[in-house]
C-alpha cells in the first residue's frame, strides 16, 4: 500500500485509470471511477486537517530513487495549476517505473540516486501541482513494454486483466458519509475541504448561519439528500432535500439556516434515500465577552 492507514477511513481510492480511450471513462472493473484521460489510482484524503497530520507515502516495491522534486505550494484546492507539483520517481529492479504526484512541501525523505526498501516512507500526502486536494496520485509504467503506463488492478474491463498487489484493495462503491460537521459562516468547497472555523457551537448574536455540511462516498444521481433541524421538543424546525444531478464517489453537500435562531440545542439528522447517515447536536448560543 502506498499510502498510510486505512482504506475507507483514513484514504480512499475515488479515481482509478481510465481505460476508454474515447471521451467515456471506465475503470478496471467497469465503473466510473475516474475521469477522462486519467492516467494513474487516486489515493485521497479526507481533509487538510487530515493532510496536516501527517500521512506518509511508502515505496510500493524496492527500487531506486531516479526523481524527487520537492518545494512547491501543496494547499491546491482546484484543477488551476498544471503538472504533478511535488513528485518521486522510483525504479524497481530494472522493471517497473513509479512515480508518486502531489507530495507534500518539503516533506521529502530521498533523494537521486537513493535506494528504498518497500514500505519505506518517501515523503507526505500532499495537494500539490495539478490537484483538488490532498490525495497522493500513483502511476506504474512496465519498462519491458516499452514503457507502457499499466493498471495495478486486476477487473473485467483490464485488458492485461492481472494484479501487481499482494493483496488487492477492495473496488469500494458503497454509499456512506465519511465526515459532517457544522460552520457559523455560507462556506464554500475549498473552505470545507480546510475545515475551516468547524465547531458544533455557533453564536446566534455573531455568527451569520448555522451550516450542516456532509462529505459523502459513492452518491449516485438521483439521490436525495435530506437534512432535518430538530429542536430540543424533538420538532422539526427546518427541512432542506436536494436531488444528486450526478454520480458523485466523493462529494460534499451542505445547507445552513441564517442568524439569528433561537439559542439551544438543535439535533441535525441527514437522510439519504431516507436512510439516516449523519447525526449531531448543533448548540446555538449568545456570545458573551469574558469580563
Ligand atoms: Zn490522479
Amino acid at each position: 500500500m502506498p499510502i498510510q492507514g486505512l482504506q475507507g477511513k483514513d484514504f480512499f481510492i475515488d479515481m482509478y485509470i481510465d481505460h476508454d480511450p474515447s471521451t467515456g471513462i471506465k475503470d478496471a472493473f467497469c465503473g466510473d471511477k475516474t475521469y477522462n484521460g486519467h492516467k494513474g489510482t487516486d489515493f485521497t484524503l479526507r481533509s487538510f486537517k487530515t493532510m496536516d497530520s501527517g500521512i506518509y507515502v511508502h515505496a510500493i516495491a524496492d527500487g531506486v530513487v531516479l526523481a524527487a522534486s520537492d518545494g512547491e505550494f501543496d494547499r491546491n484546492t482546484d484543477w488551476l495549476k498544471t503538472g504533478m507539483g511535488n513528485f518521486i520517481l522510483i525504479l524497481h529492479e530494472g522493471r517497473y517505473r513509479t512515480f508518486y504526484g502531489h507530495l507534500m512541501k518539503n516533506s521529502s525523505k530521498v533523494h537521486l540516486g537513493d535506494s528504498v526498501k518497500k514500505g519505506q516512507v518517501l515523503a507526505k500526502v500532499g495537494s500539490s501541482g495539478y490537484s483538488k486536494g490532498p490525495h497522493l496520485h500513483l502511476e506504474i509504467y512496465d519498462i519491458l513494454l516499452m514503457d507502457k503506463l499499466v493498471d495495478p488492478f486486476a477487473g473485467p474491463c483490464q485488458v492485461n486483466n492481472s494484479s501487481l498487489w499482494e493483496y488487492q484493495p477492495i473496488y469500494d462503491t458503497a454509499s456512506y458519509p465519511i465526515e459532517d460537521g457544522f460552520t457559523p459562516y455560507i462556506p464554500r468547497l475549498d473552505s470545507l475541504k480546510m475545515r475551516w472555523f468547524v465547531s458544533d457551537t455557533i453564536y446566534a448574536n455573531k455568527d451569520t448561519v448555522a451550516c450542516h455540511w456532509i462529505l459523502m462516498h459513492g452518491l449516485r444521481k438521483q439521490d436525495i439528500v435530506k437534512t432535518e433541524w430538530l429542536d430540543r421538543n424533538g420538532k422539526i424546525k427546518m427541512q432542506y432535500s436536494d436531488t444528486v444531478k450526478e454520480n458523485e464517489w466523493f462529494t460534499y453537500h451542505w445547507n445552513y439556516v441564517l442568524m439569528p435562531v433561537r439559542p439551544g440545542m438543535y439535533l441535525v439528522r441527514c437522510f439519504v434515500n431516507d436512510k439516516l447517515v449523519a447525526i449531531r447536536n448543533c448548540y446555538i448560543k449568545i456570545y458573551e465577552e469574558e469580563q
